[in-house]
């Protein structure tokens, strides 16, 4: 049997861990069989509890950008773990790391750091709900910033996968003041400003949205709506978590030279560690506390091990003039080849790509939305999946989920990929 300590571990995890799994995206119950137990991990590779190695395309949901285990990254956390794991007290090393961050991206004076990407979005929300003076936000379908309350409407990732997209305990008073757009469709937006002047405080969108799948924004979507957000006075929120630092060092800010207000992010900037953040114009932050009357606080907030990996990562990042150009293209040599491969076998798919994200759909049409996500073959990409798998290649568990390439997958990563997909049988 393949996985056959994976199935003894999860077995035991599910006596004690609800659903076996701290997080729910990581039960495969969306593709079904048993998770696998990771025990380690090295460049483009994870080895599971039975010694058996896998290609990564998830990188753990995005940080893992150099590849897993990055030697500078390690050394680089080994030596200051020497110094001590956590003092509460400010270090010089959020300083650097946080004008490491405003001097190269665009349009952002200040930086928060916080610990997940939840915890990220959920602030810039409250940020921009006590900047403005307004209660309600515009989401889109099929986005996902993390599990907030506000945000579990019509959410993506794992809650999309399971069906369960409207969480229970979330309370009616604040599922209403969360609007809901299709992604990519704008005229919808401006209704929904036109029906709600004066109170929208916000807008929040994944710029490129990794949740439903790949989803690109498409006729200027987002320049539209930061011409509309402009004519309201509500703020722009790009949800940058998995986009920053991928897409470019300044993330789709950089990439669709569109100007967020407040910008959220998460993965990449903690290399690996769990780090979040939020950021702004100083006429916007100066709002949070201590110098701003909107609280937001953390106990593990800026944390020096966290902080030493993000910085080592950003550092070697930026230290590489060529790396959003490589992983973009190992990105775009999969899509192509992928492609021509389901094509001679005759399966209908679409693939999305931008930079160092791509999803394969099995669809006919083009995916735009969250709708068009859902009417793809899910069935198939579940059988692709676990044909994949069971040949040593770690897709994510859903057909909702995008693929992060890592700078670790070079030409014999991409071949033993395209010779497994090669023999991918479908009935
Ligand atoms: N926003 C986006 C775009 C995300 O993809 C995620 C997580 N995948 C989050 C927010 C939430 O981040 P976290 O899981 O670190 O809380």
């Amino acid at each position: 049997m393949l996985y056959q300590r994976s199935s003894a571990l999860f077995d035991e995890a599910y006596k004690y861990i609800p659903g076996g799994v701290n997080s729910p995206v990581r039960a495969f119950k969306g593709v079904g069989g048993v998770p696998v137990f990771m025990k380690s991990a090295k460049g483009a590779y994870l080895t599971d509890a039975d010694d058996r190695t896998y290609i990564d395309y998830i990188n753990s949901w995005g940080p893992a950008i150099l590849g897993h285990t990055h030697p500078d990254v390690l050394e680089a956390v080994q030596k200051q773990a020497e110094k001590g794991f956590s003092f509460g007290t400010p270090t010089e090393l959020e300083t650097e790391i946080a004008k490491l961050i405003v001097k190269n991206v665009p349009n952002i004076d200040q930086i928060r750091m916080v610990s997940s990407g939840t915890e990220a979005c959920m602030s810039a929300v409250r940020l921009a709900r006590g900047y403005t003076g307004r209660n309600k936000i515009i989401k889109f379908e099929g986005c996902y910033h993390g599990h907030s309350d506000s945000f579990l409407i019509k959410a993506g990732s794992g809650a999309a996968t399971f069906g369960n997209p409207n969480s229970p305990g979330v309370t009616a008073g604040t599922a209403k003041d969360t609007l809901l757009a299709r992604y990519n469709d704008f005229e919808q937006v401006k209704d929904i400003f036109r029906n709600n002047e004066g109170e929208i405080a916000a807008v929040i969108i994944e710029p490129v949205a990794g949740n439903m799948g790949c989803v690109l924004p498409e006729n200027n979507f987002l320049q539209k709506l930061r011409t509309v957000c402009d004519e309201y006075g509500t703020l722009l929120i790009f949800d940058e978590v998995m986009t920053g630092f991928r897409l470019a060092f300044g993330g789709a800010q950089e990439v669709f030279n569109v100007k967020a207000d407040l910008v959220t992010y998460g993965k990449v900037i903690g290399g690996g560690m769990p780090v979040g953040a939020f950021a702004g114009r100083n006429e916007i932050m100066d709002a949070l506390a201590p110098k701003g009357a909107v609280y937001q606080a953390g106990t593990l907030s800026g944390n020096p091990l966290a902080m030493r990996a993000g910085l080592t990562t950003l550092e070697l990042i930026k230290g590489n003039l060529n790396f959003f150009e490589n992983i973009s293209k190992t990105t775009e040599t999969l899509d192509f080849e992928i492609g021509k491969i389901l094509n001679e076998k005759g399966i209908q798919h679409r693939i999305n790509r931008k930079g160092s994200m791509m999803s394969v759909f099995f669809h006919i049409s083009s995916v735009s939305n969250f709708d068009e996500a859902a009417n793809a073959n899910h069935a198939l990409f579940n059988n692709f999946f676990h044909q994949l798998l069971a040949n040593g290649i770690y897709l994510p568990p859903s057909g909702y989920e995008t693929w992060f390439i890592s700078d670790a997958i070079k030409q014999n990563e991409i071949d033993r990929t395209l010779e497994v997909i090669r023999k991918f049988e479908y009935s």
